[in-house]
């Protein structure tokens, strides 16, 4: 049996399976103080029968570098409580299993590539929400590189009926996350996305921000697919809005353009949680 956590700022969700797709238990649990929220959880784990590995998708900052003595760390995340916190190595300690571990959006961009067929595929995967992540699967691989994608806090450019706005991002300002986070949509028009009516200019300011997002990640590494989730993403119409800003964007230049895909996630909310097991199943073979 694997178990799996998608570790969230919010609510952890956590789940066994005998494989990935073969979900057998699940249960949510409010993400409280570390000690509180790890505590419970391994405690539903222990309940549950013993597991052979478990995977972690995390929010971050975090540490992969499995040389560090931080690896599986939760590392310099504002939120109260949770900066240098050691995820994975408490639920190695506390339930003495292989433990993988990952961010949340590269947990669900291994997901979504293994349900679109797996393979040598690439895509990306990004979560619109409060705030906003990317994971990138290349060539079937989750890429880290010195320690993990944040396309969440790449600057877009700014659209012209948005040249005010300050931005969210206490790091940043203006960046991707600061213009087209949940927050940030509410701190302009104090409404989420989709309680705007259908013909506010809000739709298209966000849609932009959004392509231009896809288009980097076309351009630059050359993905097939960007997989939107998260709850922005969730706004009717939003998704469409941005696949076809992001072909206008690119203007019919990029080679491999017409198969290029933004879509929503095959595995609609579950993609998180089954990259978690995919993650356990990894580490239950070494
Ligand atoms: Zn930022």
């Amino acid at each position: 049996m694997l178990g799996g956590i998608e570790a969230g700022g919010t609510k952890f969700v956590l789940a066994t399976g005998t494989s990935p797709d073969a979900i057998t238990a699940r249960h949510t649990i409010p993400t409280r103080d570390p000690a509180t929220t790890l505590a419970e959880a391994a405690e539903w784990f222990a309940a549950q029968g013993t597991l052979a590995a478990l995977g972690i998708g995390s929010f971050g900052p975090v540490e992969l570098d499995r040389t560090s003595p931080r690896w599986g760390f939760i590392t310099n995340t504002p939120k109260p409580g949770w900066a240098d916190c050691d995820v994975a190595g408490y639920f190695a300690k506390a339930l003495g299993v292989p433990t993988g571990f990952d961010t949340d959006v590269n947990a669900a961009a291994l997901a979504e590539h293994r349900a679109r067929g797996g393979g040598s595929g690439s895509l990306a995967y990004l979560t619109i929400g409060t705030g906003i992540g990317g994971g990138l699967v290349l060539e079937g691989r989750p890429v880290h590189g010195i320690a993990h994608p944040e396309v969440g806090h790449s600057y877009p450019r700014r659209h012209p009926e948005d040249a005010a706005f300050e931005g969210t991002c206490p790091h940043h300002g203006d960046c991707f996350e600061g213009l087209a986070s949940g927050p940030a949509v509410i701190a302009r028009w104090g409404k989420s996305l989709s309680e705007l009516p259908a013909d506010h200019p809000g739709h298209a300011i966000i849609a932009d921000y959004i392509a231009q997002a896809c288009h980097m990640l076309f351009a630059s590494v050359a993905v097939e697919e960007v997989v939107i989730g998260g709850g922005v993403a969730l706004t009717p119409g939003l998704v469409e809005r941005v696949a076809e800003r992001a072909r206008e964007l690119d203007a019919g230049y990029l080679p491999g353009g017409q198969r290029h895909a933004v879509i929503r996630p095959r595995l609609g909310g579950d993609a998180g949680i089954v990259g978690a097991l995919l993650l356990a199943e990894a580490a239950a073979r070494g």
